[in-house]
């Protein structure tokens, strides 16, 4: 039976949907980021109707700005070229804006928002003391040169470098943003700055002040969020069969730590096609391929004859147990949870941000597949981020190991806290809300601690 206080809280959601549609038209990322949490909040503002007086979820739909400005850059042969930069400094309640870059010609307003809000949450859950930011440009790496690569990045920085700062907003990558881009971002805001403060970033080269296992954290993070599930259900990534879409940094080293537990990764994709081995694939090569050689994947059959490479068709067709979607937004609909089920899968884990769609998640749990949503499952990256900031500020460094039992600390308890939040609100096995509720709850006591800001 529907209860005043549930229709309540019900009617103040969808209200709050209907606003963010009607005032962000065309932005159907961000929309559907924002339905997700707020529909998962209705059991919280049941039980808490403060929040809703507060109007704590209209304030947080409503990033704190949004800036976006032109990059000019010109290519190796002089021609000039203009893209659009952008930055949305969403909620900075508990901590300074954080959150990635990214550059690919699909980056928009709507992404970077989606992205924004959805880091507000995921960076709550690590319970370090970071807000949420997002950012990137419609730029696309893919093709240029060092030099390219190089103009373009200073060309956002001379823009972006008034926004940032070690205490107010610090950048990292994302897709199409790594190492290499970071290490001339921090050269140009050096410059421009007149004073070293590698803070304003992370994800910098180890000798730039970066932090060991960065690189890594993201992909491991995302297998030891899949590995406390397993644990809920008796069970273990040792043996299992696994997919991974992607062949980015959280694709390569969530499929390194799955071999590392035992399992046998069959496949693995990118945006060319994807490769399959049955008996499992060299993820060293993979590597080699991705990380040095900057090649597609089909180059992998140059290094495992018994791989087969498969331009059409879709990785999610591969029988697996456990599938990590890892490459982007909604690369995975309810016609590929329907072929996952229909294979036996047991549990998805999203590394990526977002990558399954709304109809697709509700396939999913509704034949009882476990789901790890991406805000609780890929946060060991900015975790480990956050890792690298404390590190810069107090000028230690911490070896491999001790960051890596820490990352494994966090992500355990992002896990307990998201299970633990589920039961209390009655949805006990959704994880999605159990996260989503977790860091609501987080940010919204602390912004009504602030007062109306
Ligand atoms: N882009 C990553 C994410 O989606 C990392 C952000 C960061 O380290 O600030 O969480």
């Amino acid at each position: 039976m529907t209860t005043i206080k549930q229709k309540k809280a019900e009617s103040y959601v969808n209200n709050v949907i209907e606003q963010v549609k009607e005032k962000n038209p065309n932005q159907p990322e961000f929309y559907q980021a924002v339905q997700e949490m707020a529909h998962s909040l209705i059991p919280l503002f049941e039980r808490v109707p403060h929040y809703m007086d507060y109007a704590i979820l209209e304030r947080m739909v409503e990033p704190d700005r949004m800036i976006t400005f032109r990059v000019a850059w010109s290519d190796d042969d002089g021609v000039i070229h203009v893209n659009r930069g952008f930055r949305v400094q969403f909620n900075n309640a508990i901590g300074p804006y954080k959150g990635g870059l990214r550059f690919d010609p699909s980056v928009n307003e709507s992404i970077v928002k989606f992205l924004g809000f959805d880091q507000i949450f995921k960076n709550a859950l690590t319970d370090q003391a970071i807000g949420g930011g997002k950012g990137g440009s419609d730029f696309d790496p893919k093709g240029k040169s060092d030099m390219e690569i190089m103009r373009f990045t200073q060309s956002f920085m001379n823009e972006l470098s008034k926004y940032i700062g070690p205490n107010v907003d610090v950048p990292a990558g994302d897709i199409g943003v790594g190492g290499r881009e970071i290490d001339f971002m921090v050269g140009q805001y050096k410059r421009l700055r007149g004073a070293f403060e590698k803070g304003a970033f992370t994800g910098k080269g180890i000798d730039v002040g970066g932090s060991l296992m960065r690189t890594e954290s993201t992909g491991y993070g995302a297998v030891y969020f899949a590995e406390q599930m397993l644990k809920h259900e008796e069970s273990d990534v040792e043996g299992k069969k696994v997919i991974v879409s992607g062949a980015g940094k959280v694709s390569l080293y969530a499929m390194e730590k799955a071999v590392e537990l035992g399992a046998t990764v069959v496949a693995c994709s990118d945006s060319s096609g994807y490769i399959f081995n049955e008996d499992g694939l060299d993820v060293s090569a993979i590597k080699q391929i991705k990380e040095e050689e900057r090649k597609q994947i089909s180059s992998y059959l140059d290094y495992d004859e018994n791989a087969t490479f498969h331009e059409e068709g879709r990785i999610w067709e591969v029988k697996c147990d456990l599938a990590f979607p890892c490459a982007t937004q909604n690369e995975l609909d309810e016609d590929d949870a329907k072929q996952l089920v229909e294979n036996g899968v047991t549990a998805v884990v999203e590394g990526a941000n977002m990558p399954c769609t709304e109809k697709a998640i509700q396939y999913l749990q509704n034949n009882d597949v476990r789901f790890g949503p991406g805000k609780a499952a890929n946060a060991g990256g900015v975790a480990v981020s956050a890792l690298e900031m404390a590190q810069n500020s107090s000028r230690v460094y911490w070896s491999f190991d001790e960051i890596d039992g820490m990352l494994k600390d966090i992500m355990a308890d992002i896990y307990k806290k998201s299970a633990s939040a589920a039961k209390e609100y009655d949805v006990e096995g959704d994880l999605i809300s159990g996260a989503n509720i977790a860091a609501f709850k987080k940010v919204a006591d602390v912004m009504v601690a602030q007062g109306i800001i």
